[in-house]
Formats: structure tokens, C-alpha cells, sequence
């Protein structure tokens, strides 16, 4: 057998990144040490699992990997960590771990002590816990087909045999070993909150992973419900669990459930009630029995620190930092601290491993031992297999085809954007129209009068006029990240985003900074890589939003008439473009590249609901008119006053805008933003459109309503835009220019909300740098594309 220590595999092993296509092999070790390794453990890369090679990335890195019936993408350098042999029936002894299981005394608590009852959901990533708290609590929490969605705890209540219970949805984890910031999350919620249940969720068609962390929460002595989800997919793969032997094998109560159409919900809750209802009296928890010696050790530990839980005592024996630290201030911390070393020497030397290789292969062993007797897999799927719901993988992750999909897609999806949003919004736009008209009309003439037509009506008409565009961007986006392609487009250009630093599943941010910036640089915590967070965060802005999307649709349809859609695609590359340069430059300077290594997991696909679209387009809407009737109202506002006064008598519309407090803030800007093509009514705008960058249109909505006179009130902000001429009677706006505007557009400033999401995720200093280099980068870009097309 291998020592730990020397890092060359002998003869009879390989490494994992030299295998073929195709092949399967059987796991020997994983080598290295710290987060990376144990996060592979965790996800099942354990002494004597099969991993099966199952494709090569489009651009040759990462690799598609199987692993305990899921799909893992590792790149090259990290499936070397990984030593292999061929499959090998002397290495299947995993079941001879099973031990079984050990039981300790729990006292009786009452669970009404703190005056709630509270039940937390607890569960790898993308195993339903959302689609439950959705169903069970009414709620509309955002469920997506990969890990990483929910990034914070949401509560919610239910009433169940007339009490009232909390219910707590937890971001997903593999573990509660406390090495990503979701693990640290869930395991610090649990252990300042006390929650009176655990409702374990598990992915049933992926138990053997999934059962991972039950072994963990098991080890806590909290009482646990363990739901099987996903029960229609286990179902309809041919495998049959026999639930009653599991539940019996692993002490815990199990029921099936199908959390996206509610089947098995009420015998989940009933189940959780009864554990909260038996805990008051005092019960016989149960435990993982890892064997003789380490059961010894664990009591021996136990006996010096009974305040800890069997979870944390065996955490001080792997050594675990933060397991440590809870230990500082105890009497006889020194004497636990070295117990727990001399303990931790000993089972090493008689397992002649590593203490963390040797519990992962234990709990591993255990649910290995229990699905051996309670799973019987489909007869007619072989090893090496994939199960159902990856046949698409054929066409959407090939070698030659994935790319142009991927490009397909993304063009499909803006120009859907554009062309079928045009429609409603020519509606709405009339209808708009026509409404200003008629209390133009019955209005008598007036400052009020003025504030409604030119000002509200103006201004917010302006930019409500793209709320169908914008609904269907998040259609799209919805759509994406429900059936699974997500995750298949960060495996699809993970090598692209190796170039510049990042790793594939930054990707993800990126794609939902389409729709909005906020929920984008929320979507970094999926990221286990400090570093790689922060470029995501602050190079996700370039990704244009669909706030930015009025004002180009207005210039576009305005100024150029054949490409539309092309010439829109093009800015949202330019975006990318910056992104890709700023993160290189950042890997190169003051956020040096790491080696960022994780792990990525490729969910199977799923059928979309339109449900689950239609509340998420929704509720997007109902953020965008809240938006409309608050920020963008109030702005409005603000801007049709600044041009409205100070009144002057008898001057022209024009000059009352360029005499009043606008006007004058305008010109004091003016020089800044006219060598990039702009009048001092662009320079307004973007000026305004710092709070939120639909602003930009409504305050030219407002600027230019003033210019039109009394016979052309109904013209179009398009048609004004494309007639307003400067005092020199030469046109203000021309493609060059609309096309400058777009991109300082673009690039400046991110607005107020994604700076306050900037700011909860990376801090001030990480805003300020934002705000100055983002603006710095607009102004130099617009410039440069200005000075050279105006030469041409
Ligand atoms: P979370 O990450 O654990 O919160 O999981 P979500 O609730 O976001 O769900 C992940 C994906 O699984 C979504 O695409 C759901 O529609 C889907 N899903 C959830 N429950 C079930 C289920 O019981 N059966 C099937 N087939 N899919 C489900
Ligand atoms: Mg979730």
C-alpha cells in the first residue's frame, strides 16, 4: 500500500488525466493536500470509487468525468491529482467498512424553549431544498437546474396540526467541513440557531454522494428527516430503494418526496414533527459506527470535553482548525488539544493514511455498506452508464458543436429580445402616447400640467416602454439556467476563462449580469476562490445589463437601419471584451492569479417549467415597474425641475432648458464629454443615469419633450432624438455618435444597487476602485472609438 507522504504513484498506478475516453477505473488516492483534496473526497473521489471518463471539453480541457452516477468536470491538472488503477475486484471491499451503526443518549430538550419551532433544510446543491420551501411556505424563492442558487438563508412559515413552524432554506453544501463560505454558513447557522429539526434534503437518484452529508448531520444529535427526492427521476432510472431496510440501515427516518409537484410533502412535515415531538423525551440518537478504534477515541475525547457534540469532538481529532478553535478558553484545552493528536497518530499509524482519507472512506464505507443491501440498480444499465436526463449532452457539449450552440443560443436569445419585444412595445408605446396627448389636451395650461406631460409621462413613459423586452430577457435567462445549460456553457468555456484567469463557473455571474448586476454579484458565492470572486464581482458590471438595454434599443432603432440586431450584439461583446481585459490585467498586478481549483458539477437536464419561468419573468417585472414607480419616478422628476426652472418669460422651449439649473450643470460638463461626440444633454443624462442607468432614457425623455413644439406632441423620443439639431443646425445625434453614447453607456459607472451589492460582497475600497476605473475605462473607450471613426 502507498505511504501518504510519498507523492509518486508506483508502477501499477496512473494518473487519472493520462486516461482515455471512455475508460473506467478505480480511485487509489487523491494527492496534494488542503481544500482541493478533501473537496474531492467529499464528491466521492474516495479509495476504491469508479470513475469513468466520459469527454473531453470542446477545447480539450476540462474533462467530463463520472463519479458515483454524477457528472463532474475537472480540468487536466487537477484530474493528475488523482491516482488510478484499473478495476480491480480485490479493491470492491468498501462494504467490509460497514459497521453499522452506534447509538448515544440524547436528553430530552423542549423544543418550544426559544417559543419557535424550527426546521432548517439542509442539502447538496441543486437536490429541490427551494422547490420544497417554495411549496411548503407559498414562497417564490428562485430555483435553477445548478448548484449554487441559493446563496442566502430564506425563512418562511407553514402551519401544520394548528402550530406554526419556521421554516429555513440553506444554501446547498457538499459538507459541513467549513472550507467553502456556504459549509461555514450552514454549519455556523446551525450551531447559533439550534434548529429543532434538520430536514436533510437528498437527491435520491445520487444517494451515495448525497448520503455524505447525512453522515456528518447525523454526528450532530440533532433529530433529522431525511427526504429522498427527486423520487419521479429514481423512479422512472429502473433502480428500486427499499425504504423501509434504508431507514432501519442508517437509524434515520426517510421519506420519499417529489418536491416540484408536491407529491410526499405532507409526509415529509408529519415525519419531522414526530422527531421534534420525540425529542422532548430523552431518545437514543444514531451514529455512524466508524470501529473499534475510532469509536474508543471518539468516547475517550468525548469523556474530556462533554460540551461538544460527537460532530466536533471528531472534527478535533481530524485536526480541523475551526473544530480548535472552540477548544480556546477551556480549562484543559491543552491537555484535549494534545489527546486529540496522540489519538489522531495512532488511528493514522493502524490505517497507514491520512486522518481525513481515513472518516471520508469510513462514511463513504457506511453509505456504500447500506445501499449495497437497500438499492438495487437497473439490471439493464452497466457501469460506466450515464443515466437518463444526459442524453443531450451528445449534441450540446460535442466536440464541434457546442461552441457555435453556444454562440446560437446567446445571439437567439438578444435578437428574440429585439424583435419580439417590439411588437408589445409599439403597443405601449402608442398607448403611452396617447395618454400624454389627452391630458395635454384636457389639462389647462400650467406648471402641473407641464410636471405630468413632460415630466412623469416623458420620463417614465420613456423607459416602461422596454418592460416587454426586458421580460423576455429573463425568459430566456430562465430558461438557460432551469434546464441545466448553465452549467454545460461554464464546462463549454471554462478553457477561455482559464485565459484570463477565472475558472468556468464564473461564467454564471456573468450570463445572469445580462438581466441585472445584483442578483450577478450575488451569484459569486458560489465561488470558492477569494480571488476569484472579486475580479467576478467587479468585472461583472461590464456585462450589460438589461437596464442598459432602453438606451440602446432607442439609439439603435434611431440611427441604424440595416444589422440592428448585430450592432446590439456587438456592444454586449465589447462588455464581455473589457471584462476579459480587466481580469487579465487584474490576474497580472494586484489580484495575482492561484491556482483556483474547484470542483463543478454538471446537474442532468431537466424540462424547464413554465411555472418556474413564468414566476421568475414575474417577478423580474414586478422589480422592474417597482423600480418605475420609485427611483425612476422620483428621478423624473427631479430632472423635469432642474429644467424647469428658474422660469424666464418669453424665451423659446430650447432656451428655457439651456438657461435653467440643468442647463447650467450641463454646460459645466460639457467639456468633459464633448470629445467624445456628446452635447450637453448626453452629458446630463449619463450624469443622472448613475442612479440607475434607465435613467439615461428617461431624462432624455424629458430634455428633448421640452424641445418639441405644440403641432408635434405626439412625436415619438425616437424621432425626436433623430431630429434635434444643435444651435449650428447640425444633426446632435449621427451613428458615430449613438454609438459612443452606447458604449460610455456601457462601461460607466455600475449603478447605486450594484454598488450596494459591490459593497456587501467586497467592501468600500473595493467601490471606490469600481466607480473610478469603470468610468476612467468609458470615457477612454468612447473617446478612442470617437477620435478614430470621425477621422475615417
Ligand atoms: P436547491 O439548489 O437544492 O435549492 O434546488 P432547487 O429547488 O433550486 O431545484 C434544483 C432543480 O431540481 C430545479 O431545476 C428543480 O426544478 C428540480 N427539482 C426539484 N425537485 C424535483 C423533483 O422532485 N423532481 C425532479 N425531477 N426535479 C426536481
Ligand atoms: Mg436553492
Amino acid at each position: 500500500m502507498n505511504k501518504n507522504q510519498d507523492n509518486k504513484p508506483n508502477n501499477a498506478t496512473r494518473l487519472l488525466d493520462n486516461e482515455p475516453v471512455g475508460k473506467t477505473v478505480q480511485v487509489v488516492r487523491v494527492m496534494g493536500d488542503g481544500a482541493f483534496r478533501q473537496r474531492l473526497l467529499e464528491m466521492g473521489f474516495v479509495r476504491g470509487a469508479k470513475v469513468t471518463v466520459l469527454k473531453n471539453a470542446p477545447l480539450k480541457d476540462p474533462v467530463e468525468y463520472m463519479i458515483m452516477g454524477s457528472h463532474i468536470s475537472l480540468r487536466h491538472s487537477e484530474a493528475a491529482q488523482i491516482e488510478v488503477t484499473d478495476q480491480n475486484a480485490e479493491f470492491c471491499d468498501m462494504e467490509d467498512a460497514f459497521n453499522g451503526i452506534v447509538e448515544t443518549e440524547v436528553a430530552g430538550v423542549d423544543p418550544m424553549a426559544d417559543n419557535v419551532l424550527r426546521v432548517v433544510l439542509v442539502g447538496n446543491p441543486n437536490c429541490g431544498k427551494t422547490s420544497l420551501f417554495n411549496n411548503v411556505t407559498g414562497a417564490k424563492e428562485k430555483v435553477g437546474n445548478y448548484g449554487g442558487v441559493t446563496v442566502d438563508s430564506k425563512e418562511g412559515w407553514f402551519s401544520i396540526d394548528g402550530r406554526k413552524v419556521q421554516l429555513v432554506d440553506l444554501p446547498g453544501t457538499y459538507s459541513l467541513t467549513e472550507y467553502s463560505p456556504e459549509e461555514m454558513y450552514v454549519r455556523t447557522y446551525i450551531r447559533d440557531n439550534h434548529p429543532d429539526a434538520i430536514l436533510n434534503i437528498v437527491d435520491a437518484g445520487n444517494l451515495e454522494r448525497n448520503l455524505y452529508l447525512t453522515t456528518q448531520i447525523m454526528d450532530m444529535n440533532i433529530p433529522m428527516v431525511v427526504a429522498l427526492n427527486m423520487w419521479d427521476e429514481l423512479e422512472k432510472s429502473g433502480d428500486k430503494l427499499d425504504i423501509e431496510m434504508m431507514s432501519r440501515l442508517l437509524g434515520a427516518r426517510m421519506v420519499p418526496l417529489t418536491a416540484y409537484n408536491g407529491h410526499g410533502v405532507k409526509d415529509v412535515l408529519k415525519a419531522t414533527m414526530e422527531a421534534i415531538d420525540e425529542s422532548e423525551q430523552e431518545t437514543l440518537h444514531h451514529n455512524v459506527n466508524y470501529g473499534t478504534l475510532i469509536e474508543d477515541s471518539l468516547k475517550e475525547l468525548g469523556d474530556m470535553c462533554p460540551e461538544l457534540d460527537r460532530y466536533t469532538v471528531l472534527k478535533v481529532i481530524e485536526n480541523d482548525q475551526h473544530a480548535i478553535h472552540l477548544l480556546d478558553g477551556k480549562d484543559n484545552a491543552d491537555e484535549v488539544k494534545k489527546t486529540a493528536a496522540d489519538l489522531r497518530q495512532r488511528i493514522e499509524r493502524d490505517y497507514n493514511d491520512d486522518i481525513v482519507s481515513i472518516i471520508t472512506d469510513l462514511k463513504y464505507g457506511f453509505v456504500r455498506g447500506a445501499l449495497a443491501e437497500a438499492l438495487t440498480p437497473n439490471p439493464e444499465r452497466s457501469t460506466g452508464e450515464t443515466k437518463p436526463g444526459y442524453s443531450m449532452d451528445r449534441l450540446l457539449t460535442n466536440r464541434w458543436l457546442a461552441l457555435p450552440i453556444l454562440l446560437v443560443l446567446m445571439w437567439l436569445m438578444f435578437e428574440a429580445t429585439f424583435t419580439l419585444g417590439a411588437y408589445p412595445q409599439e403597443w405601449i408605446e402608442s398607448g403611452i402616447g396617447w395618454i400624454g396627448e389627452w391630458i395635454g389636451k384636457a389639462m389647462p395650461d400650467g406648471i402641473l400640467r407641464d410636471l405630468i406631460v413632460d415630466g412623469i409621462i416623458g420620463g417614465v413613459g420613456g423607459v416602461l416602454v422596454f418592460l416587454p423586452q426586458i421580460l423576455i430577457l429573463f425568459f430566456f435567462i430562465s430558461l438557460l439556467e432551469d434546464s441545466g445549460y448553465m452549467a454545460r456553457a461554464a464546462f463549454i468555456v471554462d478553457r477561455v476563462m482559464h485565459r484570463v484567469g477565472l475558472h468556468g463557473k464564473s461564467f454564471i455571474p456573468y450570463l445572469i449580469g445580462f438581466g441585472c448586476g445584483v442578483p450577478a454579484i450575488m451569484a459569486t458565492r458560489t465561488l470558492e476562490n477569494r480571488r476569484d470572486r472579486l475580479v467576478t464581482i467587479l468585472t461583472v458590471p461590464f456585462m450589460s445589463c438589461s437596464a442598459r438595454l432602453p438606451a440602446y434599443l432607442l439609439l439603435v432603432a434611431a440611427f441604424f437601419t440595416a444589422n440592428q440586431g448585430l450592432i446590439l450584439m456587438s456592444i454586449y461583446l465589447i462588455g464581455i471584451l473589457v471584462a476579459a481585459l480587466t481580469a487579465i490585467l487584474m490576474s497580472k498586478t494586484f489580484l495575482k492569479h492561484d491556482k483556483t481549483q474547484f470542483v463543478m458539477e454538471l446537474p442532468p437536464y431537466r424540462k424547464p417549467t413554465a411555472r418556474n419561468a413564468t414566476i421568475h419573468m414575474w417577478s423580474k417585472g414586478k422589480q422592474y415597474l417597482q423600480k418605475m414607480a420609485t427611483i425612476i419616478l422620483a428621478a423624473s422628476i427631479i430632472v423635469w425641475a432642474l429644467g424647469y426652472f428658474p422660469r424666464h418669460d418669453g424665451q423659446t422651449p430650447q432656451e428655457q432648458i439651456e438657461n435653467s439649473y440643468m442647463g447650467k450643470m450641463g454646460k459645466a460638463i460639457e467639456p468633459i464629454v464633448e470629445p467624445l461626440g456628446f452635447n450637453w444633454q448626453m452629458g446630463v443624462s449619463v450624469l443622472t443615469g448613475a442612479a440607475a442607468k434607465e435613467i439615461v432614457v428617461s431624462t432624455m425623455g424629458v430634455l428633448y419633450t421640452g424641445e418639441a413644439d405644440a403641432t408635434e406632441e405626439s412625436t415619438s423620443l425616437k424621432e425626436k432624438l433623430q431630429t434635434a439639431t444643435k444651435p449650428n443646425g447640425e444633426h446632435v445625434f449621427n451613428p458615430i455618435i449613438a454609438y459612443s453614447f452606447m458604449l460610455f453607456i456601457l462601461l460607466y459607472f455600475p449603478c447605486i444597487a450594484a454598488l450596494a451589492a459591490i459593497k456587501r460582497e467586497a467592501g468600500w475600497k473595493w467601490v471606490a476602485f469600481e466607480v473610478v476605473y469603470t468610468t476612467g475605462v468609458a470615457w477612454l473607450v468612447s473617446f478612442i472609438f470617437y477620435q478614430t471613426a470621425i477621422r475615417l
